[in-house]
C-alpha cells in the first residue's frame, strides 16, 4: 500500500489502496436530506447499507499528485511557468507560496457502470443511492488526499493549504485544463474532454498551496476530519474521519 505522498514531488506520484470511509451523512446529503431536519426511515437506511456495501466492493480509490514551483503571485493569480491560474482572493487566502500541488482523484468507473445497469433494470432507488455513495466516496477521497498532503507537509517543514477545485469559489471551470497539464490524470485513468468534464465522472481535481508561509488558518473543516493525532497545527478537534 502507498500510504504517503511527497508534497513537493516534481514527478507524478500515485496513492492507491486507500482505506477510505464513506460518510453516511454526506451520502444522505446527496439524497437531499438536511442533517438534523430530515430523518431517514428504516427503509432508507437499509437501502443505504445495501448501496454502501455494493459501492465499497466496486470502488477503486486512487489519487495522482504532482507539485510545481510557483513563479509569480498576485491577489487573484498564481503563475506556474506558463500556466496562469486566476483564482479570486487566492493571494489573501493562501499567502506566499513556494509551490502548488495539483491532484486528481477517482473512485473508478465501476460504480457508474453498476448505476447504469440498475437504472436499465428499473431498480431506481438502489441506482440513485449507489450514485450518491460514489459521489460521497470521491469527496472523502479528496479529503483523505488533503489530509495526507497536510501531514506530509508538516513532516517536510512546510505547510499545505486546504484544497480548491476549478468550478468552485469563483475559479473558472475552464482552468481544469491547466490543472491537468500540471498533473495529468493518465496514471490513474482519468481523462478530461474539451468541455473540461472528467471521465470517470466520480473524479475530483484539486489544487493546494505549499510553502513555509502558506496559510492554513481557514483549515477548520479539514482538521475536523483528519485522523492525525497530536498535530500542532490542528485548528479543530477531530469529529469524524475519512479513514477506516
Ligand atoms: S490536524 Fe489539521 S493541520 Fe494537522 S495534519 Fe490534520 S488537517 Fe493538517
Amino acid at each position: 500500500m502507498s500510504a504517503a505522498l511527497d508534497v513537493r514531488s516534481p514527478l507524478s506520484a500515485v496513492l492507491e489502496d486507500v482505506p477510505l470511509r464513506v460518510d453516511r451523512d454526506q451520502v444522505l446529503r446527496f439524497q437531499g436530506y438536511k442533517k438534523g431536519i430530515d430523518i431517514p426511515d428504516a427503509a432508507v437506511l437499509s437501502l443505504f447499507d445495501e448501496a454502501l456495501a455494493l459501492g465499497e466492493s466496486l470502488m477503486e480509490p486512487r489519487v495522482v499528485y504532482r507539485a510545481a514551483p510557483v513563479t509569480g503571485q498576485g491577489p487573484d493569480l498564481i503563475e506556474v511557468g506558463r500556466e496562469r491560474l486566476r483564482i479570486p482572493e487566492i493571494g489573501r487566502l493562501w499567502g506566499p507560496l513556494e509551490q502548488v500541488g495539483a491532484g486528481v482523484c477517482t473512485v473508478g468507473s465501476a460504480i457508474e457502470g453498476r448505476v447504469r445497469e440498475l437504472w436499465d433494470r428499473r431498480e431506481l432507488p438502489l441506482a440513485v443511492m449507489l450514485d450518491s455513495v460514489g459521489s460521497a466516496a470521491v469527496e472523502s477521497l479528496a479529503e483523505y488526499a488533503n489530509d495526507v498532503l497536510c501531514q506530509a507537509a508538516i513532516a517536510a517543514g512546510v505547510k499545505a493549504t486546504n484544497r480548491i477545485s476549478p468550478g468552485y469559489a469563483g475559479w473558472d471551470t475552464a482552468e481544469q485544463a491547466s490543472l491537468f497539464r500540471l498533473s495529468p490524470g493518465d496514471p490513474i485513468g482519468v481523462a478530461l474532454n474539451d468541455s473540461c468534464v472528467m471521465t470517470p465522472g466520480k473524479s475530483i481535481s484539486f489544487l493546494v498551496g505549499v510553502g513555509p508561509e502558506a496559510r492554513v488558518d481557514h483549515y477548520f473543516t479539514q482538521c475536523r476530519r483528519c485522523w492525525m493525532p497530536d498535530c500542532v497545527y490542528r485548528r479543530a478537534p477531530a469529529a469524524a474521519t475519512v479513514r477506516r
